[in-house]
């Protein structure tokens, strides 16, 4: 099955009882047993609940992955990966991370004596010398958020396999769409659902799938144990999305090629990070180990005075935090998202006080680039 068929046929079609073409939901927590220590595969929902069951399998597949599992967040799937580590050891991370990552490893994780190291991970000496006798897990984020540096996968696993780490892709920016890291050896991959997966702005959840049976015993374990799963009504919306994720991928990555190229010729602008430009320093590995460049663009217009000005002109996009859905976004990081980190740190890591972020969306281009021109030119 090719791509984007697997994600209209793909997993659990339809209710075999009634003949739906859609899962129903099953709003339920318990299921009658027909007699005492026997059930019918579901006894409990935080166990299991048939239509976090389908969302879960064609996630799986989508990944090419042994088992897929949901959970209420993409916080909430990172925090139960991180569960397979004890106190003690150690994770690699890399250097710009999620915020919500970044907060978790540094202020919850590190309370129960796991320690880690952020390092720049597409600089691959940088991460093998981060590596320590109790390092257990290397934990990759790429593309990344905002700046879209790209991590070389195959790299990643050489490192892993040389000291015997667990590989963690956090695959939110990619899809699954444009990037399976389990078919380049990664051993976890995941996902904040909110984001492209969902694609509509509508529900907060995350996925996660792992590559064998070891570890989908194990993060099964965790996510009954720790109970942070995903309601039936949220699966449901999940997996109407991934029906058209294919299609939204495509016209949000067409869009985004076009608006890339517009703001790289435009004089306002100082820079623009897209890995589908071929200067950025991640376009080749992105075309070795990805399908496609993404939705995601940042762009520099030099100040916070003129990135004002072109946040105050624009009619279609809109400000806010999150991104991947249908409608584009538009938001200063260095103010919102990374807000946090200090000035110096920021400037360090390139997130100007004049730098924008765009989620690109399915709108017209003509109309996205129009608007984008109001607060340029
Ligand atoms: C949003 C996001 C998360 C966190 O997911 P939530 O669903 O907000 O909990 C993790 N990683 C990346 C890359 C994200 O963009």
């Amino acid at each position: 099955m090719k791509r984007k068929t697997k994600m209209v046929h793909g997993g659990i079609t339809g209710d075999e009882k009634t003949g739906a073409v859609s899962v129903p939901i099953y709003q339920v927590s318990t299921y009658r047993q027909p007699e005492a220590g026997k059930h019918t595969g579901y006894e409990y929902s935080r166990t299991g609940n048939p239509t976090r069951h389908a969302l879960e399998t064609v996630t799986a597949e989508l990944e090419n992955g042994t088992a897929g599992f949901a959970f209420a967040s993409g916080m909430a799937a990172i925090t139960s990966v991180m569960m397979l580590l004890k106190a003690g050891d150690h994770v690699v991370l890399t250097d710009d991370v999620y915020g919500g990552t970044y907060r978790l490893t540094t202020k919850v994780l590190d309370r129960i004596d796991l320690s880690h190291t952020f390092v720049d991970t597409s600089d691959v000496e940088a991460v093998e010398a981060a590596i320590k006798p109790t390092t257990k897990m290397l934990y990759i984020e790429t593309p990344t958020n905002p700046l879209l540096k790209v991590t070389d996968l195959k790299k990643m696993k050489e490192i892993a396999d040389k000291h015997d780490l667990l590989l963690v892709v956090d695959n939110t920016f990619a899809t699954p769409y444009l990037q399976t890291p389990l078919d380049l050896g990664t051993d976890i991959v995941l996902h904040s659902a909110t984001k492209y997966i969902g694609g509509h702005s509508d529900v907060v959840a995350g996925l996660v799938v792992v590559k064998n049976d070891q570890l989908a015993e194990d993060i099964h374990f965790i996510q009954n144990s720790v109970g942070a799963v995903l309601g039936p009504q949220d699966a449901w919306l999940l997996m109407r999305g991934i029906k058209t994720l294919g299609l939204r991928m495509e016209a949000i990555e067409k869009n985004a090629n076009k608006i890339a190229s517009y703001l790289d010729q435009h004089p306002a602008v100082e820079k623009v990070y897209y890995p589908g430009l071929a200067t950025h320093a991640g376009h080749d590995i992105t075309n070795q180990q990805a399908q496609g460049f993404g939705g995601m663009i940042a762009f520099d217009v030099g100040s916070g005075e003129k990135a004002d000005h072109v946040l105050s002109k624009v009619d279609f996009f809109t400000l806010a935090e999150s991104l991947g859905a249908v409608e584009s976004l538009i938001s200063i990081p260095a103010r919102m998202t990374h807000a946090s980190i200090p000035k110096d740190r920021r400037e360090e890591l390139g997130i100007t006080d004049g730098l924008i972020r765009l989620s690109i969306g399915i709108e017209d281009v003509d109309d996205l680039i129009e608007d984008l021109a109001k607060g340029l030119n």
